[in-house]
């Protein structure tokens, strides 16, 4: 999806719900740095994750329900036991309830109740499913489609700032319509993509039989949803074009769009999306409506049938009964994500009530987790990054001062988001209802589709949020110019207002300047301080930016994601470029902070292996070998391990608190710096 194209963030958030099963529970958080977490055997020198990570992996196993284990996903894991209290006690019955408490407790409650769902079956999906049997020409795919809004269904429909115009809203579609995570599921022939796509077609085969379908035709239905995604695959673009804004622009009237796949019934979607008087929009991928065009003509309506029932069902297995929540499990969980089990029912029902009504479940939670002095404390270490990015820019040697001056006046403009919204979201438009598990879903994502539509041709609202309070993540959104700190990230392990300076600034200082940095990495130095796509550099200054930067993407093209799969250079460089500046202007900010004051060891440790030791335990985490594949393809940051080795290696002041001689592991012969 776009919106997260163009949100750049530091980790990974837990994949939408059919490919979750990531991230179980004990709280009692440990210090932003814990000396019991390091493996003192080894030498900082040869390999600093493991210098600091090596003894929480130990102690910390990968538990079965989880595709990977580490301090961020533990800390989500912790988020989730309060997050349960606070929808227990929603759920209680209680003589007078608040609006907003009864919401998230009957989702709860509906969530939870097992004989129920498994009692329902597909009951809530039928309308749906009968509808698709019922269609007689190809030209009603387009009114079905518009009635499946936001189930993966061939393509998306949203809102989005005009890249060229960021004061206005405007409409968009993009490529969709796979089940598997990306375009290159479909179109790789080494042996592990090949055998993949076996599994997945014998996985889409199981779902029609579990719908039902007789066994002669099951094999034909999943050929044809094969047949049809791998069709859309190709036309689709690669997550590495993806990265690049200008291949995502494509602003055309409604005519031109409509020229473009003529064989889409183009009038009947845009009425049945509550969009006729729709006259022009985005349309990020042309080349993928030529493709869905094309296959339209050429694929017949059984076919069409089979997919689109297939999307219903995928799209709603989660909710599903046990046999089809086991299913989708076996495939997306298993073999697609490497996990061994499912996780407990309350824990994705947390999940499922943060994704549905992520700004009514986190007032409770932000109210219970978030202190006053931890967010004021978070206000300044922010700003005082971006002093410390103000004087790294007047400083630089290869920039010139006349894009200098354009590169201070769009950090000067960044808007600083911490915790929460000052303003919540309003659901009271959308039913829960206590018993209806499944409708409760459907009923959020069509809440959530209407209002995002509702935003065009209305003034931008600066004060929205893309994520929820609980999230323990942080992201810089390019067209807003904002950089966005939810209250989940904002304490132990990765931010104690309690602890000493050095490992909280090598921690989330450098969390903070991660996004800051994202302003102006490969994609993001290509919107200007009011978030217009926009080129605000002289040719020279732009062309020493693609080298410096080009640096970073040969240094991480070397490492090994899993087994024989390189990191893609391209895929994560403005990860890259932001962790590693981010790391260097949480130590310019540390040292202003701190500078001339006589700082004492602590634990053995001098305040500057503390800032480094603090940066390094921010990755501690180990991810399933099948993950790390996945990852490999779809995710634009580094593997741990990297983003803590690749950027010590850039990093002169890690050399000298670990004294570390030429030559050694992480100190590289030729160092890489953008900011
Ligand atoms: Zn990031």
């Amino acid at each position: 999806m776009l919106r997260i194209a163009l949100m750049l963030i530091i980790l990974l958030p837990l994949l939408a719900a059919p490919i979750a099963y990531s991230q179980s529970a004990s709280t009692g958080h440990q210090s932003v740095l814990d000396v019991n977490s390091m493996d003192p055997s080894v030498d900082p020198c040869a390999d600093f994750f493991t210098y600091s990570c090596g003894g929480w992996l130990k102690k910390n196993p990968i538990p079965p329900d989880k595709t990977g284990w580490g301090l961020s996903s533990k800390l989500a894991d912790d988020n989730r036991v309060l997050l349960r209290e606070i929808l227990e006690e929603a759920a209680a019955p209680a003589p007078e309830k608040d609006p907003v408490k009864q919401k998230i407790g009957d989702y709860y409650t509906a969530c939870m109740d097992e004989s129920a769902i498994d009692a329902a079956g597909t009951a809530v999906l039928k309308t749906e499913l009968d509808r698709i049997g019922r269609m007689h020409s190809k030209r009603d795919i387009a009114s079905l489609v518009a009635r499946m809004p936001n189930r993966g269904s061939l393509f998306d429909l949203q809102s989005d700032q005009d890249f060229k115009d960021s004061t206005q809203v405007i409409a968009e579609v993009d490529q969709d319509g796979l089940g598997l995570p990306d375009r290159d599921y479909y179109v790789k022939t080494d042996p592990k993509s090949v055998e993949l796509r076996q599994a997945y077609l014998a996985h889409v085969q199981k779902m029609f039989e579990l719908l039902g379908d007789a066994p002669g035709v099951v094999t034909t239905e999943a050929q044809a949803v094969m047949r049809i995604e791998t069709a859309l695959a190709n036309g689709s673009l690669t997550q590495v074009e993806r990265r690049n804004p200008k291949l995502l622009y494509h602003k055309m009237t409604r005519k031109q769009l409509e020229a473009l796949s003529p064989s889409f019934h183009w009038k009947q979607y845009f009425s049945g999306t509550g969009q006729s008087g729709l006259r022009s929009l985005n349309v990020t991928a042309p080349e993928f409506f030529k493709a869905m065009h094309a296959l339209l003509q050429k694929e017949d309506l059984e076919s069409w049938k089979a997919y689109l029932r297939w999307h219903v069902v995928h799209a709603n297995a989660p909710y599903l009964s046990s046999a089809f929540l086991n299913a989708d499990f076996e495939f997306f969980g298993k073999t697609l994500s490497g996990a061994q089990e499912l996780e407990p029912r309350w824990k994705r029902c947390v999940n499922y009530a943060d994704n549905d009504l992520g700004e009514a479940l986190g007032q409770a939670y932000a109210q219970r987790a978030f202190p006053p002095e931890a967010k004021q404390r978070a206000q300044e270490m922010v700003k005082e990054i971006e002093q410390a990015m103000e004087h790294d820019i007047e400083g630089l040697s290869w920039m010139s001062p006349e894009t200098k001056q354009k590169a201070l006046e769009k950090l000067h403009t960044v808007a600083n988001k911490i915790g929460y919204p000052d303003k919540w979201r309003d659901y009271r438009a959308l039913t829960i209802a206590r018993d209806d598990e499944l409708g409760n879903v459907l009923r959020a994502r069509d809440f959530e589709f209407h209002r995002q539509l509702a935003k065009i041709g209305k003034p931008v609202d600066r004060g929205e949020w893309s994520m929820t309070p609980p999230t323990v993540n942080a992201y810089y959104s390019p067209q807003l110019n904002d950089i966005n700190f939810p209250a989940g990230i904002l304490q132990p392990p990765f931010f104690d207002p309690k602890a000493d300076d050095a490992p909280n600034y090598g921690d989330m200082g450098a969390t903070i300047g991660h996004e800051l940095t994202h302003g102006f990495d490969d994609e993001g130095r290509q919107f200007d301080a009011q978030g217009n796509l926009r080129d605000w550099w002289t040719p020279e200054d732009g062309k020493r930016f693609e080298q410096r930067a080009s640096c970073i993407s040969d240094q991480y093209s070397q490492y090994v994601a899993v087994d024989d799969i390189k990191v893609n250079g391209q895929l994560t460089m403005g990860e890259n470029v932001a962790d590693l500046g981010g790391l260097v202007l949480a130590y310019m900010a540390w040292q202003n902070q701190t500078g001339g004051k006589k700082l004492d060891p602590i634990d053995g440790f001098t305040p500057e292996q503390r800032f480094f030791i603090g940066y390094g335990q921010g990755w501690c985490a180990e991810t399933r070998d099948e993950t790390k594949r996945m990852y490999a393809t779809i995710d634009p940051h580094s593997p741990d391990k990297y983003r803590a080795n690749g950027v010590v290696s850039d990093t002169p002041e890690f050399q000298q608190a670990f004294q570390c001689k030429a030559g050694s592991a992480m100190v590289r012969e030729n160092r890489c710096r953008v900011w």
